[in-house]
């Protein structure tokens, strides 16, 4: 059995009244690529935001990296070297694509500046080309792979992605996940990923979960479920 990196266990969260998750099950282990798969309003996001604490599981547990963060302030769980590139890509729109990559490198006290900036520049070369652009005039595929590369420069053990491929041409996409997966393998990062992007996304995984309305009706390897018949119909348009 491979070591756990996060642990999800009967986690349920609540806006007002309303009921977002209702007895989630999660397991990630180290060295894993999981993605999360689900229709819009399926509570994908909340459970990514309940994972920082905010909302926080009315019940059950999340266990990080042999931690149980489940009532952990936010602020404490940011200090964890879990690193997120949440859905719509906050940037630092004012700042150069350098300065962002900056931010990002500012949590190891610069420790690998120069080794981390060279990986992320034969990652994603676009950034390279643009490293003195201010974010903000970057097009929404460049901002993406400026926000992934700002969190991998905190040097993170875990990888937290919302939605990456969010509004993105597809060939930019697949270079995206493509690159995720290069992570993965020459590194061993571990990576969670929410996406509605079904294919590319259980394809790069190892494994995958289907939420629909706030509970779990489906997991397994990726590309098993990729072959599912209601996966198919539900997540993947014409098949
Ligand atoms: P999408 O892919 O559309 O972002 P999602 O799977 O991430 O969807 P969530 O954003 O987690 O879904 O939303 C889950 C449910 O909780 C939805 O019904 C949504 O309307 C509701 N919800 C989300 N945020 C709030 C909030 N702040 N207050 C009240 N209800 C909320």
């Amino acid at each position: 059995m491979t070591e756990p990196m996060l642990t999800i266990r009967g986690v349920t969260a609540y806006y007002g009244a309303i009921a977002a998750l209702k007895g989630v099950d999660i397991d990630v282990a180290k060295g894993e690529i999981v993605t999360l798969i689900g229709a819009n309003g399926a509570g994908k996001s909340t459970l990514m935001m309940t994972i920082f604490g905010s909302p926080q599981a009315r019940d059950g547990s999340i266990v990080y990296d042999g931690r149980d963060i489940t009532r952990m302030p936010t602020h404490e769980i940011a200090r964890l070297r879990i690193a997120q590139s949440p859905e719509g890509r906050r940037i630092f729109p004012r700042m150069t694509v350098l300065e962002n990559l900056q931010m990002g490198a500012a949590v190891t006290q610069f420790a690998h500046f120069d080794e981390d900036l060279r990986r992320m520049f034969d990652l994603f070369p676009r950034l390279k080309e643009r490293v003195s652009q201010r974010g903000g005039t970057l097009s929404g595929g460049e901002q993406q792979m400026l926000a992934i590369a700002r969190a991998l420069m905190s040097r993170p053990q875990f990888l937290l992605l919302d939605e990456p491929s969010l509004g993105l041409a597809p060939l930019i996409a697949k270079q995206i996940f493509a690159a995720i997966g290069e992570l993965n393998r020459t590194e061993g990062l571990t990576v969670f990923l929410v996406e509605q992007n079904a294919y590319h996304a259980l394809k790069l995984a190892h494994r995958g979960y289907v939420m629909v309305n706030g509970s779990i009706t489906l997991s397994g390897a990726g590309r098993e479920l990729l072959e599912r018949e209601e996966v198919r119909a539900a997540y993947l348009e014409g098949g």
